[in-house]
């Protein structure tokens, strides 16, 4: 690996009593080119400005991936990645949909390593803070013809980060969609390709301007079964039993956040059902009184309660609009095997050692 270091750190231009997400970026970044049909050696360079052409082929047909992950510095001083092996395959997953070749696990797993110990004094310390991980491959073939590109760049780039939200843990606000499909079946819904969010952004932003941070897609086709937030895969608590849509339909991102909360559930003993969800149902458990909580999980913000549920035209108030017993356990749970607190018991996390 070719490892070249930044002459000055960005650190001092950092503000960490106000980080935001993804507004501030690290020393470094990662960069693995592919061509001639084989991923070259990794290169680790000083974070930096790069040029392409015009042509770029990522820029007029999107052929892009990308991922979201997590270094946590411990309350012990250790810095750990949460779930590598998860996110590295679901990168080749949401690589193969896209037709782009695999990054070889072996390459990539030390490189993000590398990449994270390089810049571990940049990572924030505060319980809720991290160092958000983006990788990204992008097609790198320069033709205004459609097709397949035969050379592409994996990169890394690294952000120290606050919670996802400015609401934090506190409740948001979110928009259940019947008007635009983001994904249907068949289509890209469960990879993380850009193109999902290109397709999200008019609905997304139009609910921002009628003050809701989020929206919830249902179904494309019929617009009637939960499929997941924006950014988030969703969850319910309905009279005791913790419920999110199964991805057997293909429509939804297999969230790693999602998969570490049922896994937790289940083995705590509580009910947990994967299923298809008709909204419908959810307004009858909000009538019944047993919609106990709601909420999204994802990488940045872990858990995101939601305290308010609006369908057409209709507001449904979750748990007072305060965050549910259930959701502040786990993200309690997740949030202390991150940092160290509590016993890695599922083995989710990669300690990287200090190489300096
Ligand atoms: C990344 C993402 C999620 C959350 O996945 P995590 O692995 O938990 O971060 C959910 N939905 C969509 C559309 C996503 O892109």
């Amino acid at each position: 690996m070719k490892i070249e270091k930044a002459k000055t750190s960005r650190k001092g231009s950092i503000n960490y009593s106000n980080l935001g997400f993804g507004k501030y970026f690290s020393d470094h970044m990662l960069i693995l080119d592919y061509k001639n049909k084989t991923w070259e050696e990794p290169k680790i360079v000083p974070y930096q400005p790069m040029s392409i052409e015009p042509a770029n082929i990522t820029l007029h047909y999107g052929q892009c991936v990308f991922e979201g992950q997590k270094a946590f510095m411990g309350i012990d001083g250790k810095v750990r990645l949460f779930r590598l092996d998860s996110h590295y395959r679901r990168l080749v997953n949401s690589s193969r949909r896209m037709f782009i070749p695999e990054v070889p696990e072996d390459v990539y797993k030390e490189a993000v390593k590398r990449l994270v110990d390089l810049d571990r004094d940049l990572i924030p310390t505060e319980w809720g803070t991290s160092l958000y991980l983006r990788p990204f491959i992008i097609a790198m073939d320069n033709t205004l013809g459609l097709k397949v590109s035969e050379t592409y760049r994996l990169m890394v780039i690294t952000s120290p980060v606050a919670s996802y939200y400015e609401e934090g843990l506190n409740p948001i606000r979110i928009e259940v969609n019947t008007q635009f499909s983001r994904v249907v079946k068949g289509g890209l819904g469960e990879v993380k390709a850009a193109a999902n969010y290109a397709a999200s952004l008019y609905a997304t932003q139009t609910a921002k301007q009628r003050g809701f941070p989020q929206v919830l897609w249902l179904d494309g086709k019929e617009h009637k079964y939960v499929d997941e937030v924006g950014t988030m895969n969703i969850m319910f608590v309905i009279d005791g039993t913790l419920i999110t849509p199964s991805l057997d339909e293909g429509t939804i991102l297999p969230g790693i956040t999602r998969d570490s909360v049922l896994k937790i559930a289940r083995e705590w003993g509580w009910p947990v059902e994967e299923r298809r969800i008709a909204f419908n149902e959810v307004v009858d458990a909000y009538k019944r009184g047993v919609l106990e909580e709601v909420f999204g999980t994802g990488t940045a913000a872990i858990i995101s309660p939601v305290g308010e549920l609006h369908y057409e035209g209709e507001a449904m108030v979750v748990n007072d609009r305060k965050i549910g017993p259930k959701s502040q356990k786990l993200y309690d749970t997740i949030t202390g095997i991150q940092y160290g607190k509590l016993d890695d018991k599922f083995g989710w996390l990669t300690v990287i050692d200090d190489e300096k």
